[in-house]
């Protein structure tokens, strides 16, 4: 058996960045940048008020206080959106309203609160201004030519907005990858009555709604016999149209476990010298057989079987590789310390133990409970949890112990 943290970082290591492509910025969201973006014009453009108030030259309000109001001629007035026609002089005022731009002869603004109009054409000034009070400058929050995001940034719904203030509609962004999802087995079919013997495929929709919520674009590639012919004409087809291809089922060593025998097939015919089928027993449980390849320039991952072994591998090995093909740096899910609820109870049998558990937060720290039953075949339990609890080879964890926990959605 292999330690988890060697073949996962086999794997991610073995990831090659997607070609990046132009998208239009709606798209972008969950994409990571593919260059970096530097301003071509100051944000904001124009100097303009950070308060509703009235625009002045600082020097015309000196001495101004509640008891001592200063009276100021009122000679315009300016709502955001509009371009400022007169300027601003020694003595004067002009009512501004918040993102309207400073006019000229102006340099502070006071704010309306502490202000009082006096008539169609005056106000009293409550406060002394300084100059450049609640003035936010042009290039405040970015000069032309500044570098606004790196290359590598996650793309979030802030950073859009940065964008479209700098009139980028269209980015280069890492795509999301075109990740197709096989399930394979003779007990399998899709709906319906069960003839003896068989059950209904819970690991395709489970695999790919959970590319979904990883963003990548998945591709539902159906079901494929327990034989290595059907399974190799399946996979090069998938090869041929898709990014990665993530198979469940057949990694075993049964019988009639016929995935790596498929892939070394493909890999014995693919040109490219780095083609490649690693078969691992990977020290944990659950989800311990995983076969992962890379044929055609592609990654494949062979996941169990099991549904909780399948959602499992796919978080550990799957999930992070495929971020990385997008152009995620850090593609691992959060692992934080947690507080156990209850032992762990466990036999040393030289694996890294996974428990699906639900984590909460108490008095601001986690806590993990187990989801309740354990094993790789029951799912109902295992689609509640939101962390996998990582219980070290041993005896397990008492009841208060210090846990590492895996944070999932
Ligand atoms: P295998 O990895 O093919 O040996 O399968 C291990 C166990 O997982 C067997 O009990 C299979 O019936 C079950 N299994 C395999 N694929 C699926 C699937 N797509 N949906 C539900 N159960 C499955
Ligand atoms: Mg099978």
């Amino acid at each position: 058996m292999i330690d988890l943290d060697v073949v996962r970082s086999k794997i991610v290591g073995a990831m090659t960045l997607l070609d990046p492509v132009e998208v239009p910025c709606r798209d972008a969201l969950g994409l990571v940048l593919a260059t970096d973006l530097v301003s071509s014009e100051p944000i904001p453009p124009f100097a303009n008020t950070a308060m509703d108030g009235y625009a002045v030259r600082a020097a015309s309000t000196q001495g101004a206080d509640d008891r001592a109001p200063l009276r100021l001629r009122v000679v315009g007035e300016l709502p955001a959106g509009h371009a400022p026609t007169v300027p601003v002089g020694d003595g004067e005022a002009i009512r501004i309203m918040t993102g309207a731009p400073m006019p000229d002869g102006a340099d502070a603004i006071v704010m309306v609160e502490r202000t009082e109009r006096d008539g169609d054409d005056a106000v009293l000034v409550h406060q002394e201004a300084t100059p450049g009070d609640h003035v936010r400058r042009a290039g405040g929050d970015l000069e032309a030519g500044d570098l606004v995001f790196e290359a590598g940034t996650l793309l979030r719904p802030a950073h859009l907005g940065v964008l479209a203030s700098l009139d980028v509609v269209r980015a280069l962004v890492y795509p999301r990858a075109r990740v197709g999802v096989l399930s394979t087995g003779d007990e399998l079919v899709e709906s319906g009555a069960l003839q003896p013997g068989k059950i209904r495929d819970a690991n395709r929709p489970m695999l790919l709604a959970l590319l979904d919520r990883a963003g990548v674009e998945a591709v539902n590639l159906g079901m494929a016999r327990d034989d290595e012919a059907a399974m190799t004409a399946t996979l090069e087809d998938a090869l041929e149209r898709c990014d990665a291809v993530i198979t469940s089922g057949g990694v075993s060593v049964g019988d009639y476990d016929y995935m790596s025998a498929a892939l070394e097939r493909i890999a014995a015919s693919d040109p490219d010298p780095r083609a490649a089928v690693d078969w691992y027993q990977v020290a944990i449980r659950p989800a311990k057989p995983l076969c992962f390849a890379i044929v055609r320039g592609r990654p494949v991952f062979g996941l169990p079987g099991n549904p909780v072994s399948s959602l499992v591998s796919f978080e550990l090995f799957a999930r992070p590789a495929l971020l990385t093909m997008m152009g995620r740096r850090d593609p691992y899910r959060a692992e934080v310390a947690a507080r156990a609820e209850h032992a762990f109870v466990r036999k040393p049998d030289g694996k890294l133990h996974l428990d699906r558990v639900h984590v909460h937060v108490e008095n601001g720290h986690y806590a993990v409970a187990s989801v309740g039953k354990q094993e790789s075949h029951t799912l109902s339990a295992t689609a509640g949890a939101d962390g996998l609890v990582l219980v070290p080879d041993g005896d397990g964890v008492d009841e208060g112990d210090e846990v590492r926990v895996i944070l999932l959605d």
